[in-house]
């Protein structure tokens, strides 16, 4: 027997025809590609989105059809994710930072008819342009003044295209199952892979996200995505801060620590959210400027590991809160947090700061398990751990157009297999020990390289580490420690060895320690593990010789 409750659709474009109506006021501020900050509010926004729309479907974009979108955080790439989805097409918003087969491949796998680009990509779409035969044109997101000359064909002017339609529109409908937007992997390993997601999962994703288990996000909250618009939606916050009404901050193309902090401040940002990285440049920034965080609340950092550090650091001496937060692109993308439950919240800080070390506690939505070698499920103990396996309904149920990457990590009862390898415990708590390919197998047992890197850039002396497995006769595998000094530092091998000495088991401290001046990063920003391993091909350990 069916529930007699209306079927009423979960449609994207009811969040921000609800926000005009009831927060049109409210503000989303963008510091704009071509220099100065642009201010509106959702009410302009949503007139802009209508006419959008209109201007989408005069291109000729049907329902199903997809989208790309080659820009930063900023009001026009909000205005696309609203008017793409609302005319029942797929936003295909593509990381830039991909190298240009992947961004190849990408486009033609997900046969992309039109390609809206930030000024910034101009040279970047012009230098493949005669690898995309199915694009059948090019919107460039600024106005008249600011058009370039350029060789990209079909080329169009986004404030143009606006300005010749009307702000009504009336959105067609369609199944809440409707494709909404799709987004690729980085694809560390073989081609990129796509995930696409739909109004329902998205609608209900962001019920999540701005959930009290998850960021807690209310109409009071000021919100600033350092996650970049292309990378899985900014985590979901465009489409959170829609859903409550809440003021949204974009940072553009600028995502260095004066930039971002000047935004924060100015802004008065209560939450934001980003991967270590971009917090590391903004800590490092505020600590040199003896500057402090007035406005700032809580932060939402995932994407990688938080090193324990950068929580002491952000909630001791800045009084700002992190969340831990751990997702991927195929969940789009958040699957926990680190709130306390209330046990947890009791507890003293030192205690608790164990449970801000893990990525999460899984809460209702996100179906979690942990998987032995032999695909059995293993306990929640906190203590086994096994690769996690997700389900729910904002996870994908299987790859775009690609049977053998759906075959190889779907279980055969339906769960996504996601790659890492983590500890459950009976709360629900889950602590990532590695990606299973990045973890060190040495002597038969695992080394956590993300446990030792968190450790490590607690030193004052460490601004970046990682740790790659190293051949080893006997071990199988032995840690290497690759270290960027913090400015001026002067830390030395035996010092750092020294320093871990007492946080980690005595048969996990490196072999060595090579410094560096830079680490690889993935498009992501994420340490590529892949090339450092490839720079380290050569090197041969001390204690292998
Ligand atoms: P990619 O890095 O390949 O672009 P994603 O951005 O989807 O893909 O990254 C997802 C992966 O990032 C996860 O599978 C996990 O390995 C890692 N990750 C995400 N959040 C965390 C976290 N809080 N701690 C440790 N690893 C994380």
């Amino acid at each position: 027997m069916h529930g007699l409750m209306m079927d009423d659709p979960l449609i994207i474009t009811r969040m921000i025809e609800h926000a005009a109506r009831y927060h049109g006021s409210a503000e989303i501020v963008s510091r704009s590609v071509e220099g100065p900050i642009h201010r509106y509010t959702y009410a302009d926004a949503y007139g802009r989105v209508k006419q959008l729309g209109n201007a989408l479907q005069s291109l000729g974009v049907q329902l199903g059809d997809r989208v790309a979108t080659f820009a930063w955080n900023g009001y026009r790439h909000y205005e696309l994710y609203f008017a793409i989805s609302g005319v029942g097409a797929v936003c295909h918003a593509i990381n830039p930072r991909l190298f240009a087969e992947q961004l190849i491949y990408i486009i033609n796998h997900a046969e992309d008819r039109f390609i809206f680009l930030d000024l910034t990509f101009v040279p970047l779409l012009e230098a493949i342009k005669d690898h995309l035969p199915k694009v059948e044109g090019y919107v460039i997101m600024t106005d008249a003044e600011h058009m370039p000359e350029t060789t990209l064909p079909n080329v169009h002017c986004y404030e143009d295209l606006l300005a010749a339609e009307p702000d009504q529109i009336e959105w067609p409908e369609f199944d809440e199952r409707t494709a909404s937007s799709m987004c690729y992997t980085s694809g560390t390993t073989g081609n990129p892979k796509g995930a696409l997601y739909s109004h329902r999962s998205t609608y209900l994703h962001t019920m999540f996200v701005v959930g009290a288990d998850v960021f807690n996000i209310n109409n009071a909250a000021v919100l600033f995505p350092a996650a970049p618009m292309f990378h899985v939606y900014a985590w979901g916050i465009p489409y959170a801060s829609t859903m409550v009404g809440a003021k949204l901050v974009l940072p553009g193309a600028a995502y260095d620590g004066a930039s971002v902090y000047e935004l924060l401040d100015q802004e008065k940002v209560t939450m934001a959210v980003g991967v270590p990285t971009i917090w590391m440049m903004l800590l490092d920034h505020v600590k040199k400027e003896g500057k402090s965080f007035p406005h700032l609340e809580a932060t939402g950092i995932g994407g990688s590991a938080v090193p324990l550090s950068m929580t002491e650091t952000f909630e001791d001496d800045y009084d700002v809160r992190v969340y831990h937060a751990w997702g991927m692109t195929e969940m789009s993308p958040v699957g926990t947090t680190a709130q306390f439950n209330a046990r947890v919240a009791g507890l003293p800080t030192e205690e608790r700061r164990g449970f801000q070390k893990m990525q999460g506690r899984t809460v209702c939505g996100v179906q979690m398990k942990i998987l032995g070698e032999d695909g059995q499920e293993l306990p929640r103990d906190g203590v086994a751990f096994g690769e996690v396996a997700v389900r729910g309904p904002w996870i994908i149920s299987s790859y775009y157009d690609n049977e053998d990457a759906s075959k190889s990590q779907f279980t055969e009862d339906g769960w996504f297999l996601t790659g890492d390898v983590a500890t459950l415990d009976a709360e629900g708590h889950m602590q990532i020990v590695d990606r299973s390919k990045d973890v060190i197998k040495s002597g038969g047992e695992w080394i956590s390289s993300i446990d030792l890197e968190n450790a490590a850039v607690g030193h004052p002396g460490v601004m970046e580490a990682a740790v790659i497995g190293m051949p080893h006769p006997k071990w199988d595998e032995r840690p290497l420690l690759v270290v960027v000094k913090a400015d001026g530092a002067d830390a030395a091998k035996d010092d750092i060895i020294t320093f871990l000495g007492d946080k980690v088991a005595k048969w996990w401290l490196p072999d060595d320690v090579v410094f560096v001046d830079e680490l690889p990063h993935t498009a992501t920003g994420k340490i590529a593990k892949l090339a450092l391993r490839e720079q380290f091909k050569d090197y041969t350990l001390p204690t292998a010789s």
